[in-house]
């Protein structure tokens, strides 16, 4: 049976990544040691770290000014780094639009010297839309401003950046990063946990650019992006083995034709699904279409019955992990780059099939 993986994260990676892998487990490049076994200061390892950003910056373009930091403490631990870093003694703006922008506002609501303002909410359609910030909350005095690209939970996503003039824009990327094309020159900062789109889980990419970087010390060396970009991601012993799985992500990305390319599969993906949730009587999506996600695409049948019992025959039928986040319910179908369109496919005709049978 074909099993198909429709994970929020860890996620489904691509094949020949894995197999590449499985051959560096053993003896990586005739070294006679394992990817896994070599000192994050050899020059095996110093190849495969600087190939990885390499293939980053050519993917998404990222300009000279900016630095890339392979770091750990997933997404999450920049949702305090972020404020502390940032904004002592000023004021943060944040977009709320979701699950996930609300981790991220709470956790700089605990930093200390840190005034939290929330700009603009979603609250109002319960998150199913992308909220419009209005011109008057840009305060050319603040810090930053926070937004989500994509809720990996609620399915929403930014289909624009917004123009915050001179308000240095940080961006959680971590479930669309290298599924859109967003230009890396419209943010300060870019983060992202690896397990969706970039690899293995235990390593975040940060992309910053310099003159963002903070010039004052911060309690921890490890919590302080200077100390981190100062020490090339080498403060402590970097994710040596997360890092070389995104590395060869990135060079799979590479031969797909980049971001462009896959955005383009991503938009026929979500499209077959999509498409279906609006010819159906049973299933649909609760997200409004001016803000639909590509890479995370929720749909229920409004009976958590019939939710629950869809979700047992497709898993028996080979389509993993379609249960929606246990926040929410229903059904959450992720698909990021490594997703094959016959899965989305196979998932349609399948719920085509169910539909009928239940009359
Ligand atoms: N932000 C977003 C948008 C996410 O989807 C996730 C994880 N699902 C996180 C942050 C948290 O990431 P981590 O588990 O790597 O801390």
């Amino acid at each position: 049976m074909t099993i198909y993986n429709f994970s929020a994260g860890p996620a489904i990676l691509p094949q020949e990544v894995l197999q590449k892998a499985q051959a560096s487990l053993l003896n990586y490049e005739d070294s006679g040691m394992s990817i896994m076994e070599l000192s994050h200061r050899s020059s095996l390892f110093l190849d495969v770290i600087n190939q990885a950003e390499q293939l980053l910056r050519d993917l998404m373009k990222i300009p000279e000014n900016y630095r890339v930091l392979f770091m750990q403490g997933g997404a999450s631990l920049q949702f305090s780094m972020i404020p502390l870093n940032f904004a002592q003694h000023k004021k943060a703006l944040y977009v709320h639009t979701g699950a996930w922008a609300k981790k991220a506002i709470q956790a700089a609501q605990m930093v200390p010297n840190v005034e939290v303002e929330v700009i603009a909410t979603g609250e109002a359609t319960n998150f199913t839309a992308i909220p419009t910030i209005p011109e008057e909350a840009f305060d050319q005095e603040a810090a930053y401003i926070h937004i989500t690209t994509n809720e990996t939970i609620g399915g929403v996503a930014f289909q624009t950046i917004p123009d915050t003039k001179t308000i240095p824009l940080i961006a959680d990327m971590s479930s669309n990063i290298l599924s859109n094309d967003y230009q890396v020159e419209d943010f300060a900062m870019i983060y992202a946990g690896a397990q969706k789109n970039i690899g293995p889980a235990g390593l975040t990419v940060v992309i910053i650019r310099e003159d963002f970087l903070n010039d004052t010390p911060i309690f921890s060396p490890m919590l302080d992006y200077a100390v981190q970009a100062k020490n090339e991601s080498m403060y402590n012993t970097p994710p040596t083995f997360a890092i070389y799985m995104a590395g060869l992500v990135f060079e799979w990305l590479k031969e797909q034709g980049g971001v462009p390319a896959i955005l383009k599969k991503n938009q026929e993906k979500a499209n077959v699904l999509y498409d279906a949730l609006e010819a159906s009587n049973l299933f649909s999506s609760p997200v409004d279409p001016a803000s639909r996600s590509l890479t995370n695409i929720p749909f229920v049948t409004g009976d958590d019955a019939i939710d629950k019992l869809f979700v047992k025959e497709a898993t028996a039928a080979g389509f993993e992990n379609l249960k929606g986040h246990r926040s929410v319910g229903g059904m959450r179908a992720s698909l990021y780059n490594a997703f094959p369109l016959e899965g989305v496919q196979a998932l349609v005709e399948f719920m085509h099939t169910f539909e009928q049978k239940q009359g």
